[in-house]
């Protein structure tokens, strides 16, 4: 069955994601037009009211030095000379009455205002009003001022000249934008499509990887961003998840290989005893073999269960307050008689008691098993020394032997679950006692090490803080 579902482009990020690209850019470039528009618009009908002011001084000097009919015949003229459809000018009396004028044949729509002229009058301050001649599609500005105590100049300009420069503005703007929009979203649809290339790769080797493939990688492009970050993760997701696949399908295997083992010796001895068994005797020894095995395979499975159970964390584990130098002295007390029995000589170094907060029969069970390890690897004549150090904050506790070694092949497998080397399988075991150990020493927020060169003997070192670490 394909994975694949088809795939509505505007359900894509690249979609959406240019969208919002085009929308931000095309929003802020209109607010960017307005705001340049406004401001051409008011410096622009600021200049014209600037021109026209300075038009109202010059009239009203000219009338005080030469009087009103050579300021009639300069308006003419002036009006003349700047053209007839650009400026006109009005002298009006104070009852708002047009005495005199420019010639006014293209400006008939402008009318008197009689608002302007009373407002005028009221303030004194020369009145502006903006008129649209509807016919024309134009704007004109006009102004009311005083040039003499009863002589009112009505001077008007058109704006069309600055309208048509607006008008262009706008054109070319709009013209500008829309090519940009377009090259916005085409340039936006291409970064976004780069950006998102990365999770499509992830997304194809997730398809892959569901499909059965665990070998499949993410290419890493080695640019450093955050999608090389997400496919890096994601390798080394998969690697630990390929890596613990490996492991647990050698722990089933291991399973199966020491689980088969005892049952084929009970079916083994029972056949024997059945087919060739006279005696109670013969029953009696089928079934004490019998218990012997099963004790091995509850071992082994509690052992398992064990570790599984302090892999779990800390808070499965008591805090005992104990001292830790005696608890490790009774241990070595404990396995004199298996050492002396082999001809290995057992010494300890151990200066003086040691607090210790944690679980004392796990750390038993810990010391136990390295002991154990230790007299188990060293053959007669051989010796094991137990030294134990600390400071303000972590106990070390060292176990020497001078047995077998182990490779430095083997080395770096002894703490797997159900590893063996091969030189001592001829000893007894299951291969989880190391396993165990570690654990126990994890839990205590510490750790084991080994060092060891064959024929020449290891030492394994227990590192323990001093008290558990605080379960969250
Ligand atoms: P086992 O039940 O086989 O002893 P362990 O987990 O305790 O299992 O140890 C794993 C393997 O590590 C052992 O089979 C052995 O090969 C090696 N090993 C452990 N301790 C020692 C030691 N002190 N000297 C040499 N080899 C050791």
């Amino acid at each position: 069955m394909s994975l694949k579902k088809p795939i509505n482009l505007r359900n894509t990020l690249a979609f959406r994601l240019t969208l919002w690209y085009a929308g931000i850019f095309t929003v802020s470039s209109c607010v960017a037009f307005l705001l340049f528009y406004t401001l051409i618009t008011s410096f622009i009908r600021e200049r014209t009211d600037q021109e026209l002011l300075s038009q109202v001084n010059r009239f009203s000097t000219l009338l005080a030095a030469e009087g009103v009919e050579a300021v009639e015949g300069v308006a003419v003229v002036e009006a003349q000379a700047a053209g007839v459809k650009k400026v006109f000018f009005r002298f009006l009396s104070l009852n708002g009455q047009a005495f005199s004028s420019s010639n006014m044949s293209y400006w008939k729509d402008i009318l008197i205002s009689e608002t302007a002229i009373k407002e005028l009058l009221r303030g004194n301050s020369p009145v502006f009003e903006t008129i649209a001649v509807r016919d024309r599609n134009e704007e004109v500005r006009v102004l009311y001022a005083m040039i003499s105590p009863s002589i009112i100049l009505q001077v008007g300009q058109a704006m069309e000249s600055y309208s048509r420069f607006l008008d262009a503005f706008k054109g070319i703007f709009i013209t500008t934008m829309s090519f940009l929009i377009v090259l916005a979203a085409g340039v936006g649809w291409f970064m976004a499509r780069r950006a998102v290339s990365g999770v499509e790769a992830v997304t194809r080797t997730a398809q892959k990887i569901s499909g059965g493939t665990l070998d499949e990688r993410v290419p890493v492009k080695a640019r450093g961003d955050e999608i090389d970050q997400l496919a890096t993760t994601f390798n080394q997701m998969l690697d630990r998840i390929q890596t613990l696949l490996t492991e647990i399908k050698e722990i089933s295997d291991n399973i199966a290989h020491d689980l088969r083992s005892p049952i084929t010796r009970i079916r083994g001895i029972a056949e024997v005893t059945l087919t060739t068994g006279k005696s109670l005797n013969d029953y009696e020894n089928m079934a004490a073999s019998t218990i012997e095995e099963c004790d091995r395979l509850l071992d082994m499975i509690n052992t398992m269960l064990m570790i599984s159970k302090t892999e779990s964390g800390a808070d499965q584990l008591s805090h005992d307050e104990i001292d830790l130098a005696a608890l490790v002295r009774e241990a070595c007390e404990l396995f004199k008689p298996t050492a002396e029995d082999k001809g290995i000589s057992l010494s300890l170094d151990i200066p003086k008691p040691i607090h210790f907060i944690g679980d004392i029969q796990m750390v038993q069970r810990m010391i136990s098993n390295l002991l154990d390890n230790a007299i188990k690897y060293t053959p007669s004549g051989g010796s094991v020394t137990v030294f134990m150090n600390e400071n303000d904050t972590q106990v070390v506790i060292s176990i020497k032997d001078t047995g077998c070694g182990i490779s430095s092949k083997d080395l770096p497998r002894v703490f797997e679950r159900f590893y063996r080397c091969d030189q001592s399988r001829s000893q007894s075991g299951i291969g989880l006692g190391l396993s165990l150990a570690r654990a126990i020493a994890r839990a205590h927020g510490g750790d084991i090490t080994a060092d060891s060169l064959p024929n020449q003997g290891s030492t394994f070192t227990v590192i323990l803080p001093k008290s558990l670490p605080s379960v969250s």
